[in-house]
């Protein structure tokens, strides 16, 4: 049985964690299902409740900047001023791993990726726990990462020992990451620390093709795997505001029960709409959640305004297209 607590009641999800449970937590970018990644069984009821291929690793969260060492044996330049710069908060690094770390929680790779939360309430769950926690996104595998309560426990109820009930979720779209094992560093996921920001610090790094494309080879096993799907069957219309419009309105005239994600306030009267916000950094917020009102609400097709803005816009992109299974419209061409 799945227990949903507060803050509060924080220790007994720390003892669930070094006993060798699950714990379902929030964390700045999506809610996180937590356990002890030096526990290999452990790990495996984390694979078990999402569903999740055993070959996509999971990232090891930390409260201490210290631990990094523990876990790499190889902290090299580049992963220190992106430490220095970034830890806590929303980047995860990829490291050479250390002999300490196992080949359940890094999917038998040689490299280990690496978290420090910003959240007080992961930090705390992290430092009461004395254990580094394993933790993937807290959604069924191939489903929008949860961003409130509510869709937590759509997923997870009666599938693990304990959820922290946290609120919502700031970011809403899980952490930039970054491989720094190699010579030049690589962009292999896109988040709320963006490329722009990451250039300022280390000028030579580069942005992994597959983010935006599909790709059978992918290097982060993850990102292979159909992620992010509602089960409305979305299409992404990109381009200036009108010809958005224009594209959707005609799309929606000849399909049933369909339903629009608008930016910034588009009105289509008799359909099924919610607001993805006013910039981007509100889109990244709303994405998920918005993914799953609309299966909520019965919409079986979905149509997503998208206009292309750097920044967290590469982020908010890369998912919405993988929602869409790349099913993309340029309004514009
Ligand atoms: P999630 O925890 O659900 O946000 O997914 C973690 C992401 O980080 C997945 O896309 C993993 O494939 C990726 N990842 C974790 N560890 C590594 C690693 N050692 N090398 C490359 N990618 C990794
Ligand atoms: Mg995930």
């Amino acid at each position: 049985m799945t227990k949903i607590i507060t803050a509060e009641n924080i220790e007994e999800a720390a003892e669930c964690i070094r006993r060798g449970g699950t714990v379902v937590f929030p964390t700045e970018t999506v809610y996180g299902l937590g356990a002890d990644a030096m526990n290999d069984d452990a790990l495996r009821a984390i694979y078990t409740a999402k569903g999740r291929p055993s070959d996509n690793p999971l990232i090891v969260h930390i409260a201490d900047k210290g631990d990094v060492y523990k876990l790499s044996s190889d902290v090299n330049e580049n992963a220190k001023k992106l430490i220095d710069k970034f830890f806590p908060g929303s980047l995860t690094v990829i490291m050479k791993k250390s002999p300490i770390v196992g080949g359940v929680v890094t999917a038998g790779l040689d490299t280990v990726a690496v978290r420090m939360p910003s959240n007080p309430i992961a930090a705390e769950l992290i430092r009461r726990s004395g254990c580094y926690i394993a933790a993937p996104s807290a959604n069924l595998s191939g489903s929008p990462s949860p961003t409130v309560l509510r869709h937590v426990v759509d997923d997870m109820d009666g599938r693990v020992d304990y959820i922290i009930d946290g609120g919502n979720c700031d970011i809403g779209l899980e952490s930039t990451v970054v491989d720094v094992s190699g010579d030049v560093p690589e962009i292999l996921r896109p988040g709320k620390t963006t490329y722009e920001e990451l250039k300022q610090i280390l000028p030579d790094i580069i942005i992994n093709d597959a983010i935006l494309k599909e790709t059978d080879t992918p290097k982060s096993p993850g990102t292979k795997y159909t992620h992010y799907s509602p089960k409305a069957d979305v299409t992404v219309v990109v381009g200036s505001k009108e010809n958005v419009r224009k594209v959707i309105q005609n799309k929606i005239s000849v399909t049933p029960n369909c339903g629009v994600l608008t930016y910034k306030g588009g009105s289509y009267p008799g359909v099924f709409t919610t607001d993805a916000g006013d910039n981007m950094q509100q889109y990244a917020a709303n994405l998920f959640y918005s993914l799953r009102l609309f299966d909520e609400n019965g919409v079986e097709v979905v149509f997503a305004e998208f206009a292309d803005e750097g920044g967290i816009g590469l982020a908010v992109k890369n998912r919405l297209f993988k929602s869409a299974g790349h099913k993309v419209i340029y309004a514009d061409d």
